[in-house]
């Protein structure tokens, strides 16, 4: 089918994609909840062992041609691709809103970030590195692994799938993509727009809950994992790769400290440093989870995110004003899971500089898993909420008043995926920024990844990483070819 004709994919029917075909399961249908107003969403399929065995056979079908293709054609679909997709950027927003709750501002930037994401890519080159000496000429080359399985998350379900989907497929491997069965619709969606474009087998999604991840990460004939998850599943996911020495990369989880010197413009760094905790409602791997503030400012510094925080307006659905910030928490169990922070909190007896001990006030709609935006002063370094990610928008704040002591305490966790410093003094904050043990640290910045670098943890925030130029040989084997000159 061409590109540019107008495409009659429906937005309210959802299907597994196998071998270019539509797949549907008629016995064992699952759907998602509106976070915003807790009613059920459309059926989904969940894929059976058989729909996970014929999208193997015809990804690994497909790799045979695929492979063959020259860099150019694959970046010359993805471009055709990213036509058919903002054929349908309207539905896609409307989608993205009633399976995750995001404010329409903030849907609407991650549906765009597909096109980033995507566009990007096709400005990338896989290296080749040639060595010539008297008797040889040695050519390392990065050809694809093979079928790509991509296990997905629930807190940004159309950009991390895309994420896994621009790489592999420029690098000329084929792909199955998982998305989590809270959020399985975007994706689900997505790759059927792909069809119109990739030959059937190349680019396939497969709906269904977590035994479907684990028998996509111990399939024989899947070659690579690409996992963006928690730690713990992280873990499992490694341990049945192994099982036949499958590749992985593992984005995990993260406890990301900021650290603030005490030169900041404190009003303008302030509502900053709150977007960097609660953006998507603190869903994020890489939000600020830790807050360290030079103790000259600190008592300054508090109350100005704390009036910030209680200015953010929290909402979401169809029908929502633009100034709309935080959308609710986007599904029950870490609904449940963000408030054993708040009863922890209010247990201790720590300090709330904004928000509710409760997790919730009257303020906030009604109806959905809303939590208000909570600031806890200066709890002590064995809390849970230090020691622990909350995934919520939920964040402590500490002082800190000599260098060494607060680069000791932001490096002193088992995560490692992100970081912040920020400081007037940029020489100051770059040499902080290179001492913080974190694959991407931010200096002025909050945590921002883009598609033009390598995105991955230290420590147990994961193994490897994507994106970028780098984070194409993530999605290859180096293969050398050693040519000897023939002696005349
Ligand atoms: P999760 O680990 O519960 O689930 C992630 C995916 O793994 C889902 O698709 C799930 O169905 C699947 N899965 C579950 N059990 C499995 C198993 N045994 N084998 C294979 N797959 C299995 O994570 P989540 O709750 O969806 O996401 C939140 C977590 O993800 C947070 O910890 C967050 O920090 C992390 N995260 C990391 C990044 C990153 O890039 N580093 C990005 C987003 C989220």
């Amino acid at each position: 089918m061409s590109p540019s004709k107008v495409s009659t994919i429906v937005f309210d029917k959802f299907y597994n994609i196998v071998d270019g075909q539509l797949r549907d399961t008629k016995d064992t249908p699952h759907h998602g909840v509106n976070p915003v107003t807790g009613q059920e969403l459309w059926d989904v399929p969940v894929a059976s062992k058989q729909d996970l065995e014929d999208a193997v056979a015809a990804a690994n079908k497909a790799f045979v041609s695929w492979s063959q293709t020259s860099i150019e054609e694959r970046k010359e679909l993805l471009g055709k691709w990213v036509a058919v997709y903002a054929q349908h950027r309207d539905d896609f927003i409307n989608l993205l809103i009633k399976e995750t709750g995001k404010p329409r501002k903030f849907a609407t930037v991650e549906v765009d970030g597909v096109t980033q994401f995507a566009g990007f890519h096709t400005t990338l080159t896989i290296p080749e590195e040639r060595i010539e000496d008297d008797e040889k000429v040695i050519t390392t080359r990065y050809t694809p692994l093979g079928v790509v399985g991509a296990i997905c998350p629930w807190n940004f379900p159309l950009i991390l799938s895309m994420g896994k989907i621009a790489p592999a497929l420029l690098t000329g491997n084929t792909i199955i993509v998982k998305p989590s069965p809270f959020t399985p619709y975007t994706s689900l969606k997505m790759v059927e727009t792909m069809q119109e474009v990739f030959p059937p087998g190349v680019v396939q999604v497969v709906g269904g809950n977590n035994d479907l991840g684990a028998w996509l990460s111990l399939h024989p004939n899947v070659h690579k994992i690409s996992f963006t998850g928690s730690i713990a599943t992280g873990k499992k996911v490694m341990e049945a790769a192994a099982k036949t020495l499958k590749r992985v990369t593992l984005e995990l989880g993260g406890n990301d400290a900021s650290i603030i010197l005490p030169d900041v413009d404190i009003k303008k760094t302030a509502p900053e440093i709150v977007m960097g905790a609660f953006q998507n409602s603190g869903q994020v791997c890489v939000a600020t989870k830790r807050i360290y503030i030079h103790e000259a400012i600190y008592t300054d510094f508090v109350a100005e995110m704390a009036a910030f925080a209680k200015s953010i307006k929290l909402g979401g659905g169809d029908d929502q004003p633009d100034d709309i910030l935080l959308g609710p928490i986007q599904n029950k169990m870490q609904y449940d899971k963000v408030k054993t922070f708040f009863q922890d909190s209010k247990a201790k007896g720590y300090k709330f500089a904004a928000g509710s001990p409760d997790a919730t006030d009257s303020a906030l709609p009604q109806k959905g898993f809303f939590i208000t935006p909570t600031i806890i002063d200066n709890p002590p370094n064995d809390s849970r909420i230090i020691a622990e990610e909350p995934f919520g928008p939920i964040v402590p704040t500490q002082p800190w008043s000599d260098e060494e002591e607060v680069i000791a305490r932001a490096n002193n966790t088992n995560t490692g995926l992100g970081a912040c410093v920020w400081g007037a003094d940029v020489d100051r904050a770059e040499r902080i920024a290179r001492r913080l043990q974190a694959g991407s640290v931010f200096v002025n910045s909050w945590e921002k990844p883009t598609p033009q670098a390598i995105f991955g943890g230290h420590k147990e925030s994961g193994i490897g990483g994507e994106w970028g130029q780098t984070g194409l040989l993530s999605y290859c084997n180096p293969h050398v070819i050693h040519s000897y000159k023939l002696k005349l």
